[in-house]
């Protein structure tokens, strides 16, 4: 099977391609399709994003198409960052900046729970979408802990760990995380499908 990543975003790639490894998989990225557009991540929820760069994908690829959207909800703001979470301090803000942000807005706030959500969609050429989600609770931390992974990993600590994602080995996070959990989603669904 055919499958087009519809993302140029390396760390991505790679992390699919582990996962995928000894299945009969042929992966492709919108660099292999450079006519093809990346598409602007500006729906309101992390479906809408997820189904609108996959659906782009596979109909200007013309072969199956996965893309995924993810990022972090706190119960007392509201789902705040949300879809916002890559740019919470503004536009072009890095991790630091967003950490930073959601620890100031977090001030006084006793109930600190959170999740983690990752969608992923896979479109295929006649329209057909089919979705696969992933949550990891949670709660955050009073200040940064660790130095491993990415985003909000070192305020977060998944619900019955007393360390965050960043203090974490990569293995012990995918075991856990809405990423891993969407992806298990989506491979399951392969496989049954080649199974056919
Ligand atoms: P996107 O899915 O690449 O659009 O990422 C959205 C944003 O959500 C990231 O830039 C991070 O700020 C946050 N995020 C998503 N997944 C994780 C994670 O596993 N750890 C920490 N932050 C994450």
């Amino acid at each position: 099977m055919e499958l087009v990543v519809a993302t140029r975003n390396r760390k991505k790639v790679e992390e699919l391609k582990r996962l995928l490894e000894g299945m009969p998989v042929m992966l492709y990225t919108l660099d292999d399709f450079p006519g093809c557009p990346e598409v602007a991540e500006d729906a309101d929820t992390f479906e809408g994003n997820a189904v609108k760069k996959a659906t782009a994908a596979a109909a200007c690829t013309g072969r199956p198409a996965i893309a995924d959207d993810s990022g972090l909800e706190v119960y007392a703001l509201n789902g705040a960052p949300g879809v916002m979470s890559a740019r919470y301090a503004g536009p072009g803000a890095d991790d630091g900046k967003n950490i930073e942000k959601l620890l100031s807005e977090m001030k006084g706030i006793k109930d600190r729970r959170a999740r983690f959500i990752c969608i992923i969609a896979l479109a295929f050429p006649d329209g057909r979408v089919e979705t696969f989600e992933g949550y990891v609770e949670g709660r955050i931390g009073r200040e940064p802990k660790g130095s491993g992974g990415f985003g909000y990993d070192p305020v977060f600590y998944p619900a019955g760990h007393d360390r965050t994602f960043a203090e974490m080995d990569p293995t012990q996070k995918d075991a856990l995380s809405h990423r891993g959990k969407a992806l298990n989603g989506l491979k399951g669904y392969i496989e049954g499908r080649l199974a056919r």
